[in-house]
């Protein structure tokens, strides 16, 4: 899960690392009340979770709470990227001497945790790192060791940083290594890290991203939690703890296995370009073990997506054969008419493997409405695009 630049700086602060004091704002309003209780020249910078927001705009300095007011008016509803800024980060303003880099992200690659470091920071990392590799140290860390003061040191001494600087930055290069290993991060990020003309050190801008499967042991994440750019049916479909990604077309997808609906997505967008373009409207892998609790959940999301004109449901029968998985969609159209939100949309099911034949039977004795069976994935694929395009 990527943190969006005023929760990272709020990590580092916790951990020590020095930021400016700042807050967010989502109207200009409010981007000229924090100007003002910041007092003197702040910048305003757009929180979208992509970087190279100075270049496009994103990022402007005030000198007052009212130019805050109209650089926030200026860059609220910025697109960056194809991320829409809808807040404003308000901070104390610094006075730049010099911009540096430092980096620490799991290099999975070589299996071990990496620290890069750069004296040219403030530019696009990536960049960098294509055009003037040798500016850019990468220093492995071992995990049982971590990183301690004279480690930093060198790390920094790698990245070609000025002596002066290097004392204070190592401090601050520990602390975000403290931040990286207690937030179970898998990177952060300070680009740029700046000194001031007073010689202090400062994170001006963080990047951290934060490994989803730590949150168990990381209660305070939860309120990182991206409520407002989670799409609705992503959200409804999490609850139900249902493995699925909304996609941008007609034909509602289910199937066991993550291989079999990736392969599913593919049959299903090459049927649909022989009736106009038609194109999976979902990811979702209801897993092996299948009940009927999981159908239903799983038809509930995908019928409650508006875009949806059919739905393939793709099983193949494994340790969970064909007739539980068959009993399965006959309890979920029970269950959902029960609910009231009966299937109002052609579905069509292909059964193979374990115990198919049965599985067949039992939807075929069912005679649930709008329920039309095809033997091959192909075939079922040309159905569901058919009837897709049909109904849009
Ligand atoms: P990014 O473009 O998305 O990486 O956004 P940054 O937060 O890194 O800001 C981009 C650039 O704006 C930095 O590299 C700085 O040159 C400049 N900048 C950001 N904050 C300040 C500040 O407080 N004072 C000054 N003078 N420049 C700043
Ligand atoms: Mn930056």
């Amino acid at each position: 899960m990527d943190l969006y630049e005023y929760q990272a700086k709020d990590l580092f602060a916790e951990h020590g690392v020095p930021v400016l004091a700042g807050e967010v704002a989502d109207s200009a309003e409010a981007a000229a009340a924090v100007a003002r209780r910041l007092g003197g020249p702040v910048v305003v910078k757009a929180q979208v979770k992509t970087g190279g927001r100075g270049k496009a705009g994103g990022v402007k300095l005030a000198e007052s709470p009212e130019e805050a007011a109209a650089a926030a008016e200026a860059i609220l509803g910025l697109d960056i990227k194809g991320h829409v800024a809808r807040r404003v980060l308000v901070t104390e303003a610094s006075q730049i001497a010099a911009e540096y880099y430092v980096s620490f992200l799991v290099d999975r690659a070589n299996r071990t945790f990496l620290a890069m470091a750069s004296a040219e920071g403030g530019v696009e990392i990536e960049q960098l790192a294509v055009e003037r590799p040798e500016a850019l140290a990468k220093v492995a860390v071992d995990p049982l060791v971590g990183v301690d003061r004279a480690q930093a040191v060198e790390i920094l001494r790698r990245g070609g940083f000025p002596a002066e600087v290097i004392e204070q930055a190592a401090d601050v290069v520990v602390r975000l290594w403290e931040a990286f290993v207690a937030e179970d991060a898998t990177l952060v990020e300070v680009n740029p890290l700046v000194s001031d003309p007073e010689g202090r050190v400062l994170a001006l801008d963080g990047k951290v991203a934060v490994d989803a499967s730590a949150a168990f042991r990381q209660p305070g994440h939860a309120a990182f939690a991206d409520v407002e750019a989670t799409d609705p049916l992503e959200a409804m479909a999490a609850e139900r703890d249902l493995n699925y990604v909304k996609l941008d077309g007609q034909v509602g997808i289910i199937g066991n296995g993550a291989g079999l609906v990736m392969s599913t997505l593919d049959v299903v967008a090459y049927a649909g370009a022989r009736y106009g373009g038609v194109q999976p409207a979902n990811f979702l892998d209801i897993g092996g073990g299948a009940s009927a609790d999981v159908m239903a959940a799983g038809l509930e999301v995908i019928l409650a997506d508006a875009d949806v004109a059919s739905v393939f449901v793709n099983v193949f029968g494994g340790i969970t054969a064909c007739d539980a998985v068959a009993n399965g969609i006959v309890q979920a159209f029970e269950l959902l008419s029960q609910r009231g939100e009966a299937v109002d949309k052609p579905l069509v099911v292909r059964l193979d493997g374990n115990n198919a034949a049965e599985g067949r039977r039992i939807l075929e004795q069912a005679g649930l409405p709008r329920l039309v069976q095809v033997d091959t994935m192909d075939g079922a694929a040309d159905r569901v695009a058919e009837l897709a395009k049909a109904g849009v």
